[in-house]
């Protein structure tokens, strides 16, 4: 594969970066995924600009644009313009002496690649999920690559031979271990408030737009692990997985392994037809 890393496209063998990267030693740096469809890139500027705000927010001085720009650059050394792809980007504060503070004036790590990938089939079936304690930090909101909690809860999910975990704190369904989580009550669709407990996925957002648009009322609320009988259907969303209707969580059965609930259904039908268009800008 080639990488896009501090302003050359190299391959694979040939990007490398210092044992003294921060990303390396602290996992301090942010990431990004995108998939690129036959027409274009799917909702890039939603992406470019959360990557942006979260390296903002941990202080991280490095402008989108320089990777923005090298997106073409990379897709044609990788013989993937126009064909579904994923692109990851991730940013790091860069190479400096081991040492909690943060270093002064030194640059940031970027780096980029693009591999083909195709999503998954629209109507995903028989997603089994389990639940998992969320002892993540307090600040999910960050597109943090430490990604230990997230990677532990899932490995727990495949231990169990499920699909995903649902993570909960304090007795409250926070997100999946690499996915937001949606559940429908009396044609309601209900979800966690984009606080520091989870991530604000780019698919959720786009998802409580369709919801506007389709007079399906959505409010955003914890879910707590004892109304789990009490909810309709559930799905999870995200870039990769785009909508995944939740058969089975934990003890709960949702629907048959061949089925789907009839919201979810819908919402997977706006997300497809959405594919459609050009979402990139
Ligand atoms: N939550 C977590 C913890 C994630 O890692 C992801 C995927 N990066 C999501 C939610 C979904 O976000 P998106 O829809 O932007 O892919």
């Amino acid at each position: 594969a080639k990488v896009y890393l501090n302003g050359e496209i190299v391959t694979s063998e040939n990007a490398t970066i210092s044992v003294f990267d921060r990303g390396f030693l602290f996992g301090d740096g942010i990431y990004e995924v995108m998939v690129q469809l036959e027409n274009g890139i799917f909702y890039k500027k939603a992406h470019l600009d959360r990557l942006q705000e979260n390296l903002v927010k941990i202080g991280i001085e490095y402008q989108v644009s320089e990777l923005e720009k090298e997106i073409e650059p990379l897709l044609i050394a990788s013989e993937l313009v126009d064909q579904p792809c994923l692109i990851y980007m991730q940013v790091t504060r860069g190479v400096a002496p081991r040492k909690h503070s943060y270093p002064k004036g030194i640059p940031a790590t970027a780096m980029m690649y693009a591999l083909p990938f195709q999503l998954p089939y629209i109507n995903q079936k028989n997603m089994h999920a389990i639940l998992q304690t969320d002892f993540r930090w307090h600040r999910c909101d960050i597109k943090s690559i430490s990604l230990l909690g997230n990677i532990m809860s899932n490995e727990a999910a495949m231990l169990a031979g499920t699909g995903e975990a649902a993570l909960v704190r304090d007795g409250i369904i926070t997100e999946g271990s690499h996915t937001n989580i949606f559940f429908v009550k009396d044609d309601t669709v209900i979800t966690h408030p984009a606080n520091e407990h989870i991530l604000d996925g780019i698919t959720r957002k786009i998802l409580v737009k369709l919801c506007q648009e389709l007079n399906i009322p959505l409010v955003e609320r914890g879910i707590s692990v004892e109304e789990i009988p009490t909810m309709e259907e559930a799905f999870f969303t995200g870039t990769s997985t785009q909508i995944a209707s939740i058969a089975q969580l934990d003890n709960h059965t949702f629907h048959a392994p061949d089925d789907f609930g009839p919201i979810t259904r819908k919402l997977q039908d706006a997300l497809a037809s959405l594919k459609e268009i050009d979402t990139s800008e």
